[in-house]
């Protein structure tokens, strides 16, 4: 297992690739459920969140049977997947046994994930034959690393998982149950575009996010937890539209069987194109444009 400690405190991340010359085509992302996508460019493909499921909910979306078989099979779409990403072990993020069978199947892809998560592999008892591709990223608050996975440069960014409060039965006083869970928000460098991916964070300071680097590079689409706002543009929605500054937005951790309530053209007053998503397999293509238009 490598163990990630090369620590930039408040460095910008940089995006790696081309701009200009010669660009590949375009890319392709397919939603899986609640925060996982499988995203591809020509040579490369990432799969962030989406090796879950297997529970009933009503509070999140869970994969298909059919879309977890594909995965842990490593079968179209799902083959030959590069960067395995996993932003915590919440588990309508993440499966360790679906990781393990997938990774079985898959001998290219390299999982990049926090300890806790990398920690719940390895009980298995593939464990030694897999640890050479667990890349855990270990990182203090609030500060961020750019490594290169694969031939992806992945920028992990250490924060807190979206806080959830509920009552210590022995002090009476108000505690986060999340506050222990280790957390990564990532930009995955892909054919010269930065795809953001913001896991189940709390967007709730500006200027924690100007550090972390956005706002000096284009972020050419941003996966965002949405859940149910479209009444008023809250803070973090402020946030994305004003630091993060994406060109697109797709809209996760929708809550099942409810539409949002509101005004839709609130949301798009957050980026110049907002999605969606409305079914397991959902793929959306973006062109991938130069200086010179689109190719
Ligand atoms: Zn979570």
């Amino acid at each position: 297992m490598f163990l990630v400690r090369v620590i930039l405190f408040l460095m910008p991340f940089a995006i790696a690739g081309c701009s200009g010359g010669d660009m590949r085509s375009d890319f392709a992302v397919t939603y899986v459920a609640n925060t996982g996508f499988l995203i591809e460019s020509d040579d490369k493909k990432i799969l962030v969140d989406a090796l879950f499921g297997g529970f009933d909910s009503d509070w999140c979306y869970v994969p298909p049977d059919s879309a977890i078989d594909l995965m842990v099979k490593a079968r179209p779409p799902f083959d030959d997947v590069d960067v395995i990403a996993a932003s915590h072990m919440h588990k309508d993020h993440f499966n360790a046994d679906y990781a393990i069978d997938h990774l079985l199947h898959n001998t290219k892809g390299i999982l990049v994930c926090p300890a806790q998560v990398a920690e719940t592999l390895s009980t298995s008892i593939h464990y030694s034959e897999l640890r050479d591709r667990i890349r855990v990223v270990s990182l203090p608050l609030d500060s961020v690393v750019t490594i290169t996975v694969s031939g992806v440069a992945v920028t992990a960014i250490r924060t807190a998982h979206l806080p959830t409060y509920e009552e210590d039965v022995s002090t009476g006083k108000s505690v986060d149950r999340h506050r222990d869970v280790e957390h990564l928000e990532f930009i995955f460098s892909l054919a010269g575009k930065a795809i953001y991916h913001s896991g189940d964070t709390y967007m709730n300071d500006v200027r924690k996010y100007e550090s972390y680097g956005f706002g000096s590079e284009t972020i050419d689409l941003a996966f965002v937890g949405w859940w149910d706002a479209r009444e008023m543009l809250t803070f973090e929605q402020l946030l994305i539209r004003d630091v993060i500054r994406p060109e697109r937005v797709i809209l996760m951790h929708l809550l099942p069987d409810r539409e949002p309530r509101g005004h839709p053209e609130r949301e798009q007053s957050v980026a110049p194109e907002v999605y969606l998503p409305q079914y397991s397999m959902q793929t959306w293509t973006f062109p991938i444009k130069t200086e010179q238009g689109t190719e």
